[in-house]
């Protein structure tokens, strides 16, 4: 090799991957030092990826990394750096040098066939990833329709006895007369669990239970969410369904299709400009009643927590005041508490809420850990002031301590 050309490779090994990424033009994330995204090779959603403060790369896509930019350079660009003109080739790209002449460079034909190369692989990659693509859209189609026909299937609340008996036990009051909540009674809906040894799932349970529909934005059911329903077993009339694998107790509610960006209607019309939102359906009608079911007031459920707020962003995390757990190397740390304020980039992945809603209250509930609830709800109340900015949001507790406001109801007011 001639002195020109050591010098050459000399400055390529002296760049770091932090230099060499600007040189290649890879994306620099907003975090500080790890920066994942796609790899310009490989595709894939977050594959490839550098660290400035390790001074390291990886491809996932094709299990190659390490600590040199030009193996980095070569990689992104489908060269082999084992092979000689390839090599100084990467080496040129990290360098931004032309590669000095005598070294006998990568001929047109190499060059061509080589892009050629690259440009067949991000062919079948992207195939790939439009196949595994196609392959959840039709499971969510499959679910949605199937929730869909759980929904349609099931009686309206006016022909629903079973629920209507199963709230006011819940609420320990009776409701009015007439009432027509947007709640349906399914009268013997199946419990599947697991799959037995021919792998067909198994039914565990076949029983009356309530159901609820998931509506979008746009009114359309995307789900729907099942309660099963014992009536004579306090205290809160579900049936036991056993235990799973793990010994957990199997949940006697199930959600069915979609249900993120979605509301379950329990009492009232949508275009209300006034809303109730609570996780659950039963703390929800638990509201309306204690309002007497206000008709100018829409109260509809998110199903859970996460889809009462919506996702936290990643700033703002913080340490629990109190709580810490042991991590891996023996030693006591704080536990992290998501953010109280939202995703400004996924304001969608929550409920709906509608411009033209002036005031929401999001019913708060005891249980679970009560400083992650209370930055949740937090988030939730910044979320709809985001989305619907004349809207009022605003927070409620069930007082005296009590973990919901059906409890607060059941038990008698004040
Ligand atoms: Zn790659």
């Amino acid at each position: 090799m001639s002195v020109a050309l050591d010098l050459f490779v000399e400055a390529a090994r002296a760049v770091s991957i932090e230099e060499a990424a600007g040189a290649l033009n890879l994306q620099f994330t907003k975090k500080r030092h790890e920066h994942p995204q796609p790899c310009p090779a490989c595709g894939g959603k977050d594959c490839f990826s550098f660290n400035t403060q390790k001074n390291v790369w990886n491809c996932r896509g094709a299990a190659v990394g390490g600590k040199d930019a030009i193996g980095m350079a070569a990689h992104v660009n489908g060269l082999d750096a084992h092979r000689r003109p390839e090599f100084l080739e990467a080496c040129a790209l990290v360098t931004g040098l032309p590669v000095p002449d005598e070294a006998g460079q990568e001929s047109e034909t190499d060059r061509a066939a080589r892009l050629q190369r690259l440009e067949q692989q991000r062919l079948e990659n992207e195939r790939r990833q439009v196949e595994r693509q196609n392959a959840s859209f039709d499971f969510r189609a499959r679910e949605q329709a199937q929730a869909r026909g759980i929904w349609e299937r099931a009686a309206v609340f006016a022909q629903a006895p079973i629920v209507r008996i199963y709230l006011e036990r819940r609420l320990n009051k009776p409701l009015p007369k007439g009432i027509r909540l947007h709640l349906r009674q399914a009268t013997s809906q199946t419990y599947w669990h697991g799959r037995d040894e021919r792998g067909f799932a198994t039914e565990i349970h076949c029983g009356p239970a309530m159901i609820g529909v998931f509506l979008d934005a746009g009114g359309l059911p995307i789900g729907c969410h099942i309660t099963w329903i014992d009536l004579k077993r306090r205290p809160k009339f579900r049936p036991t369904l056993g235990r799973d694998e793990k010994g957990k107790e199997l949940p006697a509610k199930k959600m069915r299709g979609s249900k993120k960006g979605g509301l379950i209607p329990v009492f009232g019309e949508a275009r209300a400009r006034r809303w109730i939102v609570g996780e659950g359906i039963e703390t929800v009608t638990a509201v309306a009643w204690a309002e007497e079911f206000r008709p100018d007031t829409f109260y509809c459920a998110a199903g859970d927590l996460g889809n009462l707020t919506g996702p936290p962003a990643r700033a703002g995390r913080y340490k629990h005041p109190t709580l810490t757990k042991t991590n891996k190397n023996g030693r006591r740390i704080p536990v992290m508490v998501a953010s109280p304020f939202p995703d400004p980039a996924r304001l969608q992945d929550g409920f709906p809420i509608m411009p033209h809603v002036r005031e929401c209250v999001l019913l708060g509930e005891r249980d679970s850990e009560p400083e992650a609830t209370a930055s949740a709800m937090a988030r939730g109340k910044g979320r709809i002031e985001m989305l619907a900015p004349n809207c009022t949001a605003a927070i409620a507790w069930p007082p005296g301590g009590r973990g919901d406001f059906c409890e607060l109801v059941c038990e008698g007011m004040g």
